[in-house]
């Protein structure tokens, strides 16, 4: 199937033939899990779920960035907006996130500096604009955004912009993929891979996951044949008992991922263990700054104590970020929680499975 446009990618005729032959195949009781939160609101959008044999259950993973971000990072980001000698600047989607005692959306309602920025180049001009304050990018985000965090570090240092920082709670997906496989209870099939960071990735970036377990797993785009395409291929290798580790986003993906831009992430960056919000430390899942670039680090420079935080009472994001539970199974789901009144990052995020369920299952 070699296809053009974008109309092609949502064709209705296309996707019922996809349907149809995922229907043939007959397969048995399959979990298949979008790691992606752009692949749930797909997902949801098109109503796939719906259309999809009972037999086939597609699970929420853990790739919404807002969602995973640990409570105490949330907290910290907090801390830094309470304190008037900065600008705190963040995508919007952090804006909602209830932290233990706050959001950065009521601290920018009772004074705070919280700017929503599109691009981390955006924050960077902030603290050019702003030289009497300290800015702090509350930098979150897997493979698809460290790169651009990185060359916005590289510029800092070449300007010698002395009063910008970024607090990094970046995560890696391979490591939260294995630790998903290792968790007791978890049952996955097929993992419908992310597209968006697997064009920096590549379909490499998978491969010491896919060794060590044997996972159907395919490399999906974002619209409804692209998913259908997805559930198709992993249906295949389900039926015939054969796991392989495939691309079906060729238009944007290669074997390689973007070689520089992980380049220029490595060169400012390194791995270390991680926090992951309901999941727990997971090892060699973060990203922190290097030692030669401490300078923009803002938890070392101002000496911030990043607490340990409890997550909300009752919120289950954790296990709704393991395919453990569905959102509706949260007691507070629709009650306490709304996207007006969240309790949990999952109810906030654009990309959050509480969210989706909520715009468009309800
Ligand atoms: Fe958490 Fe709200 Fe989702 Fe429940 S519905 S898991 S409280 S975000």
């Amino acid at each position: 199937m070699s296809l053009k446009y974008i109309r092609e990618y949502r064709d209705g005729t296309l996707a019922k033939g996809l349907l149809g032959e995922i229907e043939r195949l007959g397969v048995k009781d399959c979990n298949f899990m979008e790691v992606c939160g752009t692949h749930t609101m797909s997902i949801f959008r098109y109503g796939i779920k719906n259309v999809l044999p009972d037999s086939i259950r597609l699970m929420t993973g853990p790739g919404c960035p807002v969602c995973v971000t640990a409570q105490k990072d949330i907290d910290a980001f907090i801390t830094f907006a309470r304190d008037k000698e900065f600008i705190v600047s963040t995508f919007g989607d952090l804006m909602k996130v209830p932290g233990s005692s706050s959001s950065l959306q009521r601290e920018k309602s009772q004074g705070a500096d919280v700017r929503i920025v599109y691009s981390v180049f955006d924050s960077l001009n902030i603290a050019y604009e702003n030289p009497e304050k300290q800015v702090v990018f509350c930098a979150v985000g897997f493979e698809t955004t460290t790169p651009t965090v990185a060359a916005t570090i590289l510029a800092a240092l070449e300007k010698k912009c002395a009063n910008f920082s970024i607090y990094s709670a970046h995560k890696l997906t391979p490591p939260a993929l294995a630790a998903l496989m290792e968790t007791d209870g978890v049952k996955i099939d097929g993992f419908i891979l992310p597209g968006h960071v697997s064009v920096i990735t590549g379909t490499q970036g998978y491969a010491d996951v896919f060794e060590k377990y044997g996972i159907p797993s395919v490399i999906a785009g974002f619209e409804p044949v692209d998913i259908l395409k997805a559930v198709l291929m992993l249906s295949k290798q389900v039926k015939a008992g054969r796991p392989v580790l495939e691309n079906a986003y060729e238009r944007a993906v290669l074997p390689e991922g973007n070689i520089r831009a992980r380049q220029v992430m490595d060169q400012v960056f390194t791995v270390e263990n991680s926090v992951w919000r309901g999941i727990g430390e997971i090892p060699d899942s973060g990203m922190v700054l290097k030692d030669e670039y401490r300078a923009f680090d803002a938890a070392e420079k101002f000496g911030m104590e990043v607490k340990e935080a409890k997550e909300p009472a009752g919120c289950a994001c954790g296990a709704i970020l393991m395919g453990l539970q569905t959102p509706e199974e949260c007691r507070l789901y629709n009650t306490a929680c709304t996207p007006e009144h969240p309790v949990g990052p999952c109810m906030v995020s654009s990309e959050g499975a509480c969210a989706a369920y909520y715009k468009y299952k309800r």
